[in-house]
């Protein structure tokens, strides 16, 4: 199947709602947007890490603040009231988003990683012991992978690891023979922020349920660009970061069946997520406030919200349309060099990213050299130090692309990476 000729949307009018696109870059990095010689376009290509935000996302936290800033559910004034509908209101929208019952099912955190974090300490923590076993996959991001390990160290319960295939993809008769009834947990990454392999959740949903045990799928590259329906995957929890998917940072979520999070003791306590409080003890708010203790991230919830807007007013397919074409051309156009190894599946089955090394260029230097051209990609291990050891690569260089990437930008980071192999030759 070749690359499709066409985005499914205008990118080029798309682009304009993001004005940082605008940024030339160069010059002295201390002093952001100052620096001598700042005339290079930006071609961001670092959409993994974060992706850029809409003016749409960036007026919905001004307004915030500029009309209607109060903390939530802490007064019956009128900016508290309004305050506080828009920050519940938010978590109705992402609940709609994700396909999940209702706002009971969302839980907002800080991030992908306070998510899972959550999981494991209110769930983990009490349920796991000795003979128990939580799997999880080589490709795990240390969000997933370093919280599991502290908790299996905590609780006694066997940490164990689905392992990858040559291919990228994972070994599902190692999944089998991993998942048995010691297993409590099962914990996998929906698309893999360094591999870019597109993990057959539903299938290890499944699997985990004829062992009784919970699926924990991490979605922190999934959310952000294609259809994901917890009911459709079959999940027990979800997470993923409100700044993947052109929300600001300091917002995550993590969807959790109804029955399972009224099930589990607060992760954090304090302020907001009691009922009644005596100096003897307390009890606690409704799902979902029981696990967001003290002033939310009020501003970033309300982002959130707007972020899915504007992401549906694209629509999810879309996204998922432009990200398979724009993997598909990146994948094609690197094979052209027989001195680039790719890491993971081939393009048309994979996410929108592509990570990778110039042989005897260290990441770093190739970042760098990439860079100097104004493409920014990420260099380092992606957190997911282990699954670099299984690759023999120290680190890797990764592009991952968002919905206002062209293949135009794709082209530029080719001949950067092209400028770099003759600088290295
Ligand atoms: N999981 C995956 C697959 C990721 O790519 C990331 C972020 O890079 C995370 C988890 C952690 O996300 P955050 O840093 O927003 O907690």
């Amino acid at each position: 199947m070749g690359v499709q000729e066409q985005s499914p949307f205008d990118v080029d009018a798309l682009r304009d709602d993001f004005p940082i696109l605008e940024r030339k870059v160069g010059g002295d990095v201390t002093v952001p947007g100052e620096g001598p010689g700042d005339e290079t376009p930006l071609v961001y290509l670092d959409n993994g890490a974060t992706t850029q935000k809409p003016n749409q996302v960036i007026d919905a936290i001004a307004d915030y603040y500029r009309e209607y800033n109060a903390n939530v559910h802490r007064g019956i004034h009128q900016l508290s009231q309004e305050a506080s509908v828009a920050y519940e209101e938010a978590h109705d929208r992402v609940a709609e988003f994700i396909g999940a019952e209702g706002r009971e099912e969302i839980v907002f955190t800080k991030n992908t990683t306070e998510a899972m974090n959550l999981v494991a300490y209110a769930w983990g923590l009490e349920e796991l012991g000795p003979g128990d076993s939580v799997v999880l996959t080589q490709m795990e991001h240390h969000s997933a992978l370093v919280t599991w390990q502290q908790i299996g160290k905590r609780t006694g319960a066997d940490v164990r690891f689905i392992e990858v295939e040559e291919d990228g993809t994972l070994d599902m008769d190692h999944a089998a023979d991993c998942i048995d009834d010691s297993t409590k947990m099962v914990s996998v990454v929906h698309v893999s922020n360094t591999l870019g392999t597109i993990n057959p959740v539903s299938e290890l949903a499944e699997m985990a349920h004829e062992h009784d045990a919970y699926l924990f799928a991490d979605g922190a590259q999934s959310v952000p660009t294609r259809p994901v329906d917890v009911g459709e995957l079959g999940v027990d929890f979800l997470a993923f970061s409100g700044h993947k998917m052109c929300g600001p940072t300091g917002i995550g979520v993590l969807y959790g069946r109804e029955s399972l999070l009224d099930s589990m003791q607060p992760y954090l306590y304090g302020g907001d997520m009691i009922r009644r409080v005596s100096f003897e003890d307390a009890t606690w708010e409704d799902l979902p406030w029981k696990f967001e203790a003290g002033t939310p991230n009020i501003a970033q919830g309300i982002g959130l919200a707007a972020a899915i807007d504007y992401l549906e007013g694209i629509g999810m397919e879309n996204v998922q349309a432009h990200e398979d074409r724009l993997a598909e051309y990146a994948y094609d156009r690197l094979t052209e060099f027989d001195d680039v190894t790719i890491y993971g599946p081939p393009g048309d089955e994979r996410g929108g990213l592509v990570a990778f090394n110039l042989d005897g260029v260290h990441a770093h230097d190739l970042s760098s050299i990439l860079n100097d051209f104004g493409v920014a990609v990420r260099a380092g291990d992606h957190c997911t130090q282990p699954l670099h050891d299984e690759l023999g690569a120290n680190s890797s260089a990764r592009a991952s692309f968002y919905v206002y990437n062209t293949t135009e930008e794709i082209d530029a980071l080719v001949e950067a990476v092209d400028e770099a192999r003759q600088l290295f030759a």
